[in-house]
């Protein structure tokens, strides 16, 4: 019997060639030899015709950038929507994002008391600036909101009643729903009111041995308008106090200071919900607090204890980077005068309509000379504070807005390129926002196109 010899080359001969040398440095071994293999393979069950060596080569190399390509990218956020929940939200300032990064790459006193050498609090980085800047008796945080939302509940009601009003369960994208959660929690959603109008009796009526808590849940992505009622937070604070039950308020967005003050709609405070009675609120770390994703718990002392001690709570911390930049982040509410100069999420709120115009007069000529047959132009337009803050208040912006057909086609070749650029498409163009396009950003944008 004589074999036929393979017209393929064989893996070590692969593995020596010059060509490969440069992968191997790169890659590794192991992933080196299953590339040529899985290249090799392909050719063989293929036809048994020769292939050159350098051929395979060049295949493995392609399959290995692939497979070694980073899958989170950075992005041009051009959708208008400043926090965008999909593209990560608040981005950080830059002396949190290094603090994050030190922290990790170093061992810290997370947990470690310098002044007794003793074991400490993790969250004892972030709560007494919490305290000071929310005017709680104590905080707490956690992964984010709904974890927040969630260890809350199970700490103060679990396998008891909670009165919600109808127009209050709400859904923030997809898997937080406010009822699921409370069953998950452990705590019986009891549902008072109706979904246009809940009144102080309702809540009255639905008060008894089983009741655990009464939870306030802040309409965040939505407005009912029209015939409504609710009940002021004085007045549900004042009936839980007389009930001796807590209440609890998820103010999902929450901003630590009266965004009024720069031309923004007001959104509630957790220093205004506290003062009004509500026993403890959470909120979002990077919403338009600005910060890192984390929830955060503010509140009675005795509450935030319960919680500091529910078993939970250790499942759902806070690691030591997302705290380091949380602590940065916290500390610059500090100083309020140059908040909106230094915190990303409020600066690009904040930007005038004026100055992204600028933004998008200097792209608009790269743009339009990448795409000459189709018309380009700037275009008045609303950009969105997002993440559920604000939902009916919207920011006037500036955009390069690009004509013509298929523009599906157009904005899946801009989501292809090295870093992606996500726009919107909206009455018959696709609107490249340049809210969050800052001076920084410019050039980098240009570079690419061009
Ligand atoms: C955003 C939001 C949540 C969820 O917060 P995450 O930080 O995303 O977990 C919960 N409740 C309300 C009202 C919200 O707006």
């Amino acid at each position: 019997m004589v074999r036929q010899p393979s017209p393929l080359p064989s893996v070590d001969a692969l593995l020596r060639a010059p060509e490969t040398q440069v992968l191997l440095i790169r890659f590794g071994r192991t992933a080196v030899t299953a590339a040529l293999r899985d290249c090799l393979s392909a050719h063989r069950r293929l036809l048994p015709a020769a292939v050159p060596a350098a051929r395979i080569i060049d295949e493995a190399a392609d399959q290995l950038s692939a497979r070694f390509a980073r899958s989170q990218r950075l992005v041009f956020n051009m959708t208008g929507t400043v926090l965008h929940t999909n593209l990560g939200r608040a981005l950080l300032p830059p002396e949190a994002a290094e603090a994050a990064a030190e922290a990790m790459r170093n061992a810290t006193n997370l947990e470690f008391d310098l002044a007794s050498g003793r074991r400490g609090e993790r969250d004892d980085h972030v709560a007494g600036l919490l305290r000071a800047l929310t005017g709680a008796e104590a905080a707490t945080v956690v992964n984010n909101n709904a974890a927040a939302v969630m260890l809350v509940l199970n700490t103060l009601a679990l396998g008891k009643e909670v009165p919600v009003s109808r127009g209050e369960l709400i859904e923030i994208g997809g898997a937080f729903r406010v009822p699921d959660i409370m069953a998950r929690s452990g705590a019986i959603l009891r549902e008072v009111g109706t979904t246009n109008r809940t009144h102080a009796r309702d809540y009255a009526a639905a008060i008894g041995p089983a009741t655990g808590a009464l939870m306030r849940v802040h309409q965040a992505n939505f407005a009912i308008v029209g015939f409504t009622a609710s009940v002021p937070a004085e007045t549900l604070g004042a009936l839980a106090h007389d009930a001796g039950l807590p209440l609890i308020e998820d103010l999902g967005s929450g901003s630590l200071v009266d965004l009024a003050q720069w031309g923004l709609p007001h959104e509630r405070t957790p220093r205004e919900s506290l003062t009004a009675g509500v026993g403890v609120v959470t909120f979002s770390g990077d919403k338009l607090l600005g910060g890192p994703q984390a929830g955060l718990i503010v509140g009675h002392e005795e509450v935030i204890s319960s919680i500091n001690r529910n078993p939970l709570k250790r499942a759902l911390r806070l690691d030591k980077g997302r705290l380091a930049a949380l602590e940065i982040v916290l500390r610059m509410y500090l100083d309020p005068q140059r908040l909106a100069e230094r915190l990303p999420a409020l600066r690009l709120l904040t930007r005038s309509e004026a100055e992204v115009r600028a933004t998008a007069e200097r792209i608009c000529p790269v743009v339009a000379e990448r795409w000459p047959d189709r018309a380009v132009e700037v275009r008045t337009c609303r950009s969105q504070i997002g993440s559920g803050a604000l939902p009916i208040d919207m920011l006037p912006s500036a955009a390069v807005a690009i004509g013509g057909k298929s523009l599906e086609e157009l904005a899946n070749f801009l989501r292809s390129l090295p870093r992606p650029i996500i726009g919107r498409i909206a009455q018959g163009r696709l609107f490249l926002d340049c809210r969050c396009l800052e001076p920084g950003d410019e050039a980098a944008f240009i570079a690419q196109l061009r």
